[in-house]
């Protein structure tokens, strides 16, 4: 019975470790650009909504980082 509930908590972790980073982008047809936070400099001067994506997802749309990141 302890090796079971040590399985789970093994698996638990694996899925937690496997962490998906989240990146925000201005939703408007022109953002080329995804930020790593929500207030940043880049996305101030957005009119559209920001949304938060996948990483993945945004790199996938063509997506770069923004230059205010660095
Ligand atoms: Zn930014």
């Amino acid at each position: 019975m302890k090796t079971l509930s040590l399985l789970i908590f093994f698996f638990a972790s694996m899925i937690t470790c496997k962490e998906t980073t989240t990146v925000y982008i201005c939703n408007s047809p022109g953002a080329k650009k995804y930020h790593n936070t929500s207030n940043c400099r880049g996305l101030s001067n957005c009119t559209y909504k920001i949304v938060k994506v996948d990483i993945e997802k945004a790199k996938k749309e063509g997506k770069t980082l923004c230059g205010w990141e660095k």
